[in-house]
């Protein structure tokens, strides 16, 4: 069948339901559109996974602590359509604000604790209305499976937090980031950089990579390897950076000694746009 656009809820949920009846199991994607090859690999993963299939295109004015950011976000609606319609999508749920917050909310989901350093720190409120909508986009959809970007590794974080702590019988899967040649991470506000600032935004994955390295030829101090990649973005002058965190991969805690597993995460702004990026390190043994 092809694809169908959604506007309210109760459409969503009279297709999922016909789905049910049909047997399918149910995959969501939650986007906030203005879709790019990284939301692509995770569509193309849960059309391969699943037999029905929903994306979300919903820019949730509730994670936003910033308005500029928020009224600039970019939209394109039929190109999100067109490129769901080629992956083999069967519904694009796309709510007006007003579908999903007909008045202000007045309940709200905290997650504490893994909310707390990097993003959360740097944008505060930005979880809670992560983890809001979501949990309303769960109780809509009501997936089998639900599909997330390891580029936003701490809001997976959070929303496998949520998952475990309330019950949602949904299985997360988690897709690994999708780059460009340069190694800059696709992002949807990646479109808002001009050619120069595209350049330097590589300045993000070269000091992450580099506090990889440094991590993986034995580097157990966190501090040293935070210096390390502070000389490179150091080397990228039009760069500034709000944080450069060595956290635990499960609760997102900066750690001190790097002894196991750990997440790289860091946030830039080039010019006005913020972006965000994370890898994973594993220190060698022995
Ligand atoms: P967004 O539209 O930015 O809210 O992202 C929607 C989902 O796509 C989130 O789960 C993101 O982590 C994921 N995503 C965004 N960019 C990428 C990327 N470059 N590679 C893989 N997943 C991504």
């Amino acid at each position: 069948m092809n694809l169908r656009l959604a506007r309210t809820i109760a459409e969503a949920r009279a297709e999922v339901a016909a789905a049910r009846t049909r047997g399918l199991s149910i995959a969501v994607v939650p986007t906030m559109g203005a879709l790019h090859t990284g939301h692509a690999a995770l569509i193309e993963r849960a059309c391969a996974e699943s037999g029905f299939v929903v994306v979300t295109l919903f820019v949730n004015p509730l994670q936003f602590n910033d308005a500029g950011d928020y009224s600039n976000y970019p939209h394109n609606l039929q190109a999100d359509l067109d490129l769901c319609e080629e992956r083999g999508v069967d519904v694009v749920f796309a709510p007006s604000v007003d579908e999903m917050y007909p008045r202000a909310t007045r309940t709200h989901v905290d997650v504490d604790t893994v909310t707390e350093p990097m993003e959360g720190r740097f944008r505060p409120g930005h979880f809670r209305g992560v983890a809001t909508v979501v949990a309303k986009l769960f109780h809509i959809v009501q997936p089998d499976r639900a599909y997330f970007g390891e580029k936003d590794a701490q809001q997976l974080a959070v929303i496998r937090r949520m998952v475990d702590d309330l019950n949602f019988s949904i299985k997360l899967v988690e897709v690994p980031t999708v780059r460009e040649t340069s190694g800059l991470a696709m992002s949807s506000r990646n479109q808002r950089l001009s050619e120069a600032e595209r350049q330097w935004a590589v300045a993000l994955y070269k000091a992450l990579e580099e506090a990889r390295r440094v991590i993986e030829s034995g580097e157990a101090s966190a501090a040293v390897v935070k210096a390390r990649a502070a000389e490179v973005l150091a080397e990228y002058p039009q760069v500034s950076a709000e944080y450069l965190e060595i956290v635990d991969p499960d609760d997102m805690h900066p750690i001190e000694t790097i002894t196991g597993p750990v997440r790289i995460a860091c946030a830039i702004l080039v010019g006005k746009t913020r972006l965000i990026d994370n890898v994973r390190a594993t220190p060698h043994p022995g």
